[in-house]
């Protein structure tokens, strides 16, 4: 399927894309905290504690953004990781191949679910959930002992 495999490198693409930018930020961060610093060293009476904190901050913050598209291309791969040993598994696993890890119930959702909805995706029929047949057994009231007839005389 050429058309899914371009529309998922896209995806992959523009996340990569939207990583870089952020790095790009963070760079842009460290080098203020550095021009902070060193305007402190110069000049003891400036107090930089709450900007250069501020901006370790936004760098925590822009971390965790580029771990969670770290995982969207991971998804646009079928593939997830595992939050305890970082192995990368089957978007369907259940449990780490490798550490026997349970994976929470969300890192289940399909990438197809995430993916902006620019296709004519057909739902698939597999989301339906099939009950399952009431394992009833029909059992007939049966006298338990049936009396003999006894044949008059
Ligand atoms: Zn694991």
């Amino acid at each position: 399927m050429p058309i899914f495999q371009d529309q998922k490198g896209k995806n992959i693409a523009n996340f990569q894309k939207m990583i870089d930018e952020k790095k790009h930020t963070i760079c842009k961060y460290y080098d203020e905290i550095g021009h902070l610093y060193y305007g402190q060293y110069k000049d003891m009476n400036i107090d930089v504690t709450k900007d250069i904190n501020a901006r370790c901050e936004s760098i925590s913050n822009i971390y965790n953004e580029i771990e969670e598209l770290n995982i969207k291309i991971l998804r646009e791969k079928g593939l997830k990781k595992c939050a305890i040993c970082s192995t990368e598994n089957q978007l369907a696993n259940a449990f780490c191949f490798k550490c026997g890890a349970r994976f929470a119930d969300d890192d289940a959702i399909p990438a197809d679910v995430i993916a902006p909805p620019n296709a004519c995706a057909t739902p698939p029929s597999e989301m339906k959930a099939e009950a399952p047949a009431p394992a009833v057994e029909a059992v007939e009231a049966v006298p338990a002992a049936a009396a003999p007839e006894e044949a008059g005389e």
